[in-house]
């Protein structure tokens, strides 16, 4: 059951770049940034890993605009 981030596929339990971790009373908070930029809050807990929120990919990445 491994998730893919809907923006470019990448899977999500191969994280491109862990940004920050926090502890909080719910657990570990990991901030990770995807291969696109999204950006992903995970909360690591008693239940597993949980993603909490994900954002957009980083615009203006390659200094084109999106072919579509
Ligand atoms: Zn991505």
């Amino acid at each position: 059951m491994t998730t893919v981030c809907p923006h470019c596929g990448w899977p999500d339990d191969q994280p491109f770049l862990v940004m920050s971790k926090h502890v909080t009373v719910h657990g570990l908070t990991v901030w990770v940034r995807c291969a696109c930029g999204s950006v992903q809050m995970r909360e690591i807990g008693a239940a597993g890993t949980r993603t909490v929120s994900r954002g957009r990919p980083a615009l203006g990445r390659t200094g084109q605009s999106c072919p579509d």
